[in-house]
């Protein structure tokens, strides 16, 4: 019996140091503690022992019961921190390993643009004004000499939301709303950008796009200023030999009025398939602030002139990056995107 008692020892510490899950771990708790269990059977059969010897048996199997308790219990403990010490290995982070690159976004072409704008009218004292989407008729066309009827209303349709209140069809009213807010102070200096809407749609126009306007009012501005400016402004934005002229033209809010055009960027002023052999190429609208438009927005024409102009931030970069079809700033597509 003593015999027996100590080969179920050796095999249950070898067995227990053997084990590396808790599965196993049950198997043998079950081959030796179970109810058929080795150890179990050896206890069952303690009554057969002879009387003297069974006390020193039944101390024997006592200690034993116990130790393989607690070993048992030990190995559990074993394994699961060896399981959490493997789960913390793998899950580890190795500090040293080079990092994930990031998808870098970028400007929109046409924000590139606009940004450039603005930049170059801010480096000459134009301050940046802004004004909604959704404005007045008044401010749209009535402050800007285009009264109800007027046929330049048919060149801006636009989607109206009341009879008085439409999408804007140009940034021109934030001239308006300039000339109000400054209450006649001297000097007015602002281009205001942003986004205006128009019933068109085909390879050159789009519903929406940008527009910037400027405006300068003070004493004495002459037409000469306007075509500094803008001589100053194309040559930053085009190159320093671009050449501009003023073609007379009709705007009822500016007067005199002139189209702007650049000597063309693609033939350098001989003629090509873009400036259609002109050498020129439009970029804007301009002129000297009608007298009315001062008076309505609370200055003297008497006293101050000014001129104003107006352009299409997508016809810039159109011609700054030889893009063809407006579309394409809007269609989303990174091939075309990622190049600027
Ligand atoms: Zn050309």
């Amino acid at each position: 019996m003593l015999d027996e008692i100590a080969r179920v020892q050796e095999d249950l510490e070898a067995e227990i140091a053997g084990a590396h899950t808790q599965e196993s771990l049950e198997q043998i708790r079950i081959k030796f503690l179970g109810k058929k269990g080795r150890l179990t059977t050896l206890m069952r059969s303690l009554g057969g022992v002879p009387a003297e010897e069974r006390p020193q048996v039944g101390q024997k199997l006592n200690k034993l019961k116990k130790r393989a308790e607690q070993l048992l219990a030990e190995k559990q403990e074993a394994i699961k921190s060896s399981a959490i010490a493997a789960r913390w290995d793998a899950e580890r982070i190795d500090v040293t390993l080079p990092g994930f690159p990031f998808a870098m976004g970028r400007r929109h072409p046409l924000q590139v643009v606009l940004l450039e704008i603005e930049e170059i009218f801010s480096s000459m004292g134009f301050k940046i004004a802004e004004g909604p989407d959704i404005e007045y008729d008044y401010y749209n066309f009535e402050a800007l000499n285009i009264p109800r009827e007027h046929p330049a209303r048919d060149m801006q349709d636009s989607y109206y939301i009341s009879s008085d209140i439409l999408l804007r069809t140009h940034t021109s009213p934030v001239q308006i709303r300039t000339m109000e807010a400054m209450q006649g102070e001297l000097p007015v200096r602002i281009i205001a950008p942003g986004k205006v809407y128009r019933r068109d749609d085909d390879v050159t126009h789009s519903p929406m796009f940008h527009q910037v306007e400027g405006l300068a009012v003070d004493k004495h501005i002459s037409m000469a200023d306007l075509k500094g400016t803008l001589l100053l402004f194309v040559r930053e934005m085009f190159g320093g030999d671009r050449e501009i002229r003023l073609r007379p033209s009709f705007f009822p809010f500016t007067e005199p009025s002139a189209e702007v055009d650049i000597s063309c960027i693609i033939c350098d002023g001989r003629g090509c398939r873009v400036c259609s052999e002109t050498g020129w190429l439009e970029i804007l609208g301009s002129g000297m602030v009608h007298p009315r438009v001062l008076e309505m927005s609370g200055y003297d024409p008497k006293e101050v002139t000014g001129y104003a102009f107006g352009m299409g931030v997508e016809r810039i970069a159109m011609l700054k990056y030889g893009i063809d079809d407006i579309r394409l700033f809007y269609h989303n597509d990174l091939r075309m995107l990622e190049q600027y």
